[in-house]
């Protein structure tokens, strides 16, 4: 027999922006497709009205592709099983919802908001109480009449159980007597999730239903819609939740950054993201940490991903961003940085090729020391701009050295690197400072220490001779005068 082709699909509703746990399934649905040859679908569950949020689907197709996870279809691709927005579906929703009424499966329920909120508040009965499920042939005629709204429920078995596989967790079993008769088709034409989401998975040929933990409750009324309908359900394996660094209690926004897009926007590579989401529930069965995409795919197995809560640390997500940092070249470090120096108009947009060639070459000197994207502006910022804020002194003298101490070092620091060449070698700059402490009978890091200020305004940088060389002799002797002024104002 054939093997039947892996279709694996990432279905999220556009509420909101992509979450980091929606954006680990749907690198696990990748993985699984890449590693088969199958495809992985987008489809976006969007007949919820009330709760869309416009600018999120935009985010989360931008944030899948920052990720490097391309879909086989879906929206902007295409397909043969499109439409994939599940709102320009509703003809084939209303097909398959009164397929099951002609069957005798589902039932029109005319019962009103205010009569469910009643039900709900005298909390006898759990959910709905079934009432339109046995209506006569007139009762219902003049409910038509009445042009009373409808919605189209399910009729759940009462009694028998229905048993939930899931790939990474044991059997489960569910009394059908404590599921509800589900809503297939709301009273303003729009499916519910659940109904929408049996559907498009069949139609769609969808053989891995990765999700949530969430919907497990949901998952035995998905099971017993297949058995309506004669269809083979697909392997659900629901994926853990995450929980908080501490290991207490979930992960929520109060512990930090929840969407790709915060991740994005604090410096993390996606790289970086997408390896650390990798390990987040899988592991390899090795001590290997670090997957390229390649590796993933090769590696990567449902039998490995762990269906218990797992720890979200933050630690670990930063070290593999300094990971992935070392590993790009000059020209890719310094393409990342480039926005967030232009957003902190460090850079012009456009850059020019000189300024960005000049980027370039500062990235060695960083690239050891850079954790997140973000912070490369205080490690560059002194380069960038032609002049800077000559420091003050508080700054400028360091701890155990007083202003005339720091003046005289700064002014005989200033007749050494006049005489350098022009070229501010790195090797000249060590031979002309080299001796400097000695003769002035002080320790090394006294003399660079207000050299460093001097010229950066900081106090910490990449190294005093790398940074002075890319400073060039004429920014140098510039500052290195400016704060001797400064000092000299004392
Ligand atoms: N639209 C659902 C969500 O946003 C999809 C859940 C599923 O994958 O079945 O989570």
């Amino acid at each position: 027999m054939d093997q039947q082709e892996v279709r694996t699909r990432f279905a999220p509703s556009p509420t909101g922006y992509l979450h980091i746990g929606g954006a680990r399934t749907a690198i696990y649905d990748w993985l699984l497709a890449k590693q088969r040859g199958g495809k992985f679908l987008l489809r976006i569950e969007d007949t919820d009205r009330n709760r869309f949020v416009p600018d999120s689907l935009a985010d989360i197709t931008a944030s899948l592709r920052w990720l490097g996870l391309d879909w086989d279809e879906g929206p902007e691709v295409g397909g043969e099983y499109g439409p994939y927005f599940q709102s320009e579906r509703l003809e084939i929703y209303h097909r398959y919802a009164e397929q099951l009424i002609n069957e005798g499966k589902a039932y029109y329920c005319y019962c009103s908001a205010e009569r469910l909120q009643e039900l709900r508040q005298s909390q006898q009965q759990v959910g709905y109480d079934r009432h339109c499920r046995e209506l006569s042939a007139e009762e219902r005629q003049q409910l038509e009449q009445s042009g009373c709204k409808k919605v189209i429920r399910f009729k759940t078995p009462l009694s028998g159980k229905t048993v939930v596989k899931d790939g990474i967790r044991d059997e489960m079993s569910f009394d059908n007597s404590t599921l509800e008769d589900l809503v297939l088709i709301k009273s303003d034409g729009f499916p519910t999730y659940h109904f929408a989401n049996v559907v498009d998975d069949h139609l769609m040929q969808v053989t891995h239903v990765l999700r949530g933990e969430e919907w497990i409750a949901s998952t035995p009324v998905h099971v017993l819609l297949y058995q309506a309908f004669g269809w083979e359900p697909p392997q659900f394996v629901h994926l853990s939740i995450f929980l908080s660094p501490d290991g207490k209690g979930k992960l929520s926004k109060r512990h930090g950054a929840t969407s790709a897009k915060e991740y994005r926007e604090q410096g993390y590579l996606p790289e970086a993201l997408f390896n650390f989401l990798l390990l987040l529930g899988w592991n390899p069965g090795t001590d290997q940490e670090i997957f390229s995409k390649e590796e993933a795919i090769a590696s990567f197995s449902l039998e490995r991903v762990n269906a218990s809560p797992v720890r979200f640390s933050t630690d670990k997500l930063n070290w593999l961003n300094g990971v992935y940092i070392r590993k790009l070249t000059p020209v890719e470090l310094a393409n990342r940085c480039l926005p967030f120096l232009q957003k902190q108009g460090l850079l012009p947009e456009p850059c020019p090729a000189d300024r960005f060639d000049y980027l370039v070459s500062l990235m060695p000197l960083v690239q050891e020391r850079l954790k997140l994207l973000t912070e490369i502006g205080d490690w560059v910022d002194f380069f960038l701009k032609e002049e800077i804020e000559t420091p003050g002194v508080e700054l400028l003298i360091p701890k155990k050295m007083d202003q005339a101490l720091t003046l005289k070092v700064l002014e005989s620091v200033y007749t050494a690197l006049e005489k350098v060449d022009d070229s501010f070698n790195e090797q000249e700059l060590e031979a002309a400072l080299h001796h400097l402490p000695e003769q002035l009978e002080i320790k090394a890091g006294q003399l660079f220490m207000p050299l460093r200020v001097a010229i950066t305004g900081k106090t910490a940088t990449p190294g005093i001779y790398e940074t002075m060389h890319a400073l060039g002799k004429g920014r140098v002797l510039k500052r290195v005068q400016a704060a001797i002024g400064r000092l000299r104002e004392e």
